[in-house]
């Protein structure tokens, strides 16, 4: 038999490993802006013995017995994420964001057909269309990008490179663009040339739930997003519709009808690039779809979006300089390169190294128009969503924004970043993480 406490100390390895870790993300000061912080509830479900189950198939439709359980609950999650967004169609099922728009692809593409994303340089997904993913090999890949001056899309040229690419499938959403999208615009450009529209909507998905940020659901034909970044459930993706359509490639039924875009969406997560379903985070999905659901959640989403604002004023009050000038979302791209003083020669990469000895984490990024390579980068990218959960407030951002500059312009003073570091371990006592 095996029980609890056989199998931890039976691992104290692992477990004690475990333990460092909660104790790292309780003692520092967490910022990458695709990170966030469940619930216990969340992590319950989670490790559940729902890992133990095979389920192939969807509820109702499996390959397998004894589904009867996990069919409600993943039935519960879909009901609860349609409600959430007011889709009409969602698969739970993709392990991962990446997953799930692999599986968009699957379905909607043929090898060697043209997609056009949003430049990975510029902000953009690796899965968009990036050379050392599946996107960019089996595909062909095209790429719109920001204005060097204004640091913001331009949708004119937008326009100009789809008619000239003709993509099959256009992509929409980044990983680090602080504006918001606008789908209306980028649907007309669709229709102009019969082209599918896809909405990654992986970082702001919390916002866009709980109308912070434009609709995209009425203007792109399918959306996608992980379930853990703002969102704050487990790790994991999601694809969504709100209006379900005949697919336009001519893919039929048996019976000889036009397969429905759900139908082959379905298709492309099972079996088309997964197999068993992990009911356990599926579980975790729907607790944090019902959590989502609440006014607690709208507000903890408010918040996000008003420390992200207060930060970046921060940061421009001290001199440092956000790409496209500040934000609409929950972050904000830096460039470090315009900060004067003892910061001249920053880069992203001692950025990131001198901030984490002070128990601050970001993520060097690439800035658009870089001279810099992607393992240096002149810029940082920082998001609020995670630190937000913690109960931090905006002028807490505001004290974040001074420890930073002050690690920043001490980057060669070690004994100066160990007295911080202190101070900020201490100040995080001050927002229990996991209490008990
Ligand atoms: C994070 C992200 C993904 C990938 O999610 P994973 O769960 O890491 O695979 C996909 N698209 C965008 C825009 C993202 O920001």
């Amino acid at each position: 038999m095996i029980t609890a406490t056989t199998a931890s100390t039976r691992d104290a390895q692992v477990f004690d490993l475990i333990a460092k870790e909660q104790h790292r993300q309780e003692s520092g000061i967490e910022l990458i802006a695709s990170e966030n912080f469940v619930s216990p509830a969340v992590m319950e479900a989670a490790g559940s013995v729902l890992t133990n189950k095979y389920a192939e198939g969807l509820p109702g439709k499996r390959y397998y017995g004894g589904c009867e359980v996990v069919d409600q609950i993943e039935q519960l999650a879909i009901d609860r994420v349609k409600e959430l967004f007011g889709a009409t169609w969602a698969n739970v099922q993709p392990h991962s964001g990446a997953n799930a728009n692999t599986a968009v692809f699957l379905a909607c593409l043929q090898p060697g057909d043209t997609i056009l994303g949003f430049d990975l340089s510029h902000g953009g997904h690796l899965t968009h269309g990036s050379p050392v993913n599946i996107s960019g090999k089996y595909f062909r890949p095209t790429f719109y990008g920001v204005e060097r001056e204004t640091g913001v899309i331009n949708y004119d040229k937008v326009e100009e490179t789809a008619m000239r690419e003709r993509p099959k499938l256009m992509i929409c959403g980044a990983s680090a663009y602080s504006r918001d999208w606008d789908y209306a615009r980028l649907r007309a450009i669709a229709d102009q040339i019969g082209a599918l529209l896809l909405a990654d909507i992986s970082h702001p998905s919390g916002l866009i739930a709980k109308k912070l940020l434009n609709d995209p659901f009425d203007h792109c034909h399918i959306v996608t997003t992980t379930t853990h970044k703002t969102l704050r459930g487990p790790r994991g993706g999601l694809i969504m519709m709100r209006n379900d359509f005949e697919n336009p490639f001519g893919i039929k039924t048996p019976k000889g009808e036009l397969r429905l875009m759900s139908s082959l969406l379905d298709s492309g997560v099972f079996p088309g690039t997964q197999g068993g379903p992990l009911e356990h985070i599926i579980a975790a999905k729907a607790v944090a779809f019902g959590e989502a659901l609440s006014d607690e959640y709208a507000e903890y989403t408010q918040q996000v979006k008003a420390n992200a604002q207060a930060m970046a004023r921060a940061f421009v009050d001290r001199g440092y300089s956000i790409i496209s000038g500040g934000t609409d979302n929950h972050l904000m791209l830096i460039d470090l390169r315009t900060k004067g003083g003892n910061a001249t020669n920053l880069t992203g990469k001692l950025a990131e190294n001198t901030l984490i000895k002070a128990d601050i984490t970001i993520n060097k990024n690439m800035v658009p128009f870089d001279d810099k390579s992607p393992m240096v980068t002149s810029g940082m990218r920082v998001g609020t969503a995670a630190m937000t959960t913690r109960g931090m407030k905006e002028s807490d951002m505001e004290q974040i924004v001074v420890y930073i500059d002050e690690v920043l312009m001490n980057h060669d003073n070690d004994s100066r970043l160990s007295s911080i570091k202190e101070e900020i371990n201490e100040w995080m006592k001050a927002f229990p993480l996991y209490q008990g």
